[in-house]
């Protein structure tokens, strides 16, 4: 079990990098900090947890309440799902 959930973290994760690699390569940002789109603040770390970060801010900016596009931990759960249905079909 413990497993299945460090597989569905390791994709959800390589998700929210790339996610996040598109994204400022499209926006041209250089900066090594997340910031909300809105308000432009810096994000504190629990925020950039994929998949529980949205739940653990309750779907908002935790700054300017802002509300987070749910496409983002959809996409997260998405890759995690297709990590751990990649590796039951394996074993
Ligand atoms: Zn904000």
């Amino acid at each position: 079990m413990y497993r299945l959930i460090l597989i569905f973290f390791s994709g959800s994760s390589l998700v929210s990098f790339l996610t996040c690699l598109i994204y400022r390569y499209r926006h041209n940002i250089h900066d090594r900090y997340s910031v909300c789109d809105h308000c432009g603040r810096i994000l504190p770390w629990y925020v950039k947890i994929p998949v529980l970060g949205y739940f653990l801010s309750l779907g908002r900016c935790v700054r300017c309440g802002y509300r987070i596009p749910l496409c983002y931990p959809l996409a997260e759960s998405a890759g995690g799902l297709l990590f751990v249905l990649l590796y039951l079909l394996q074993t």
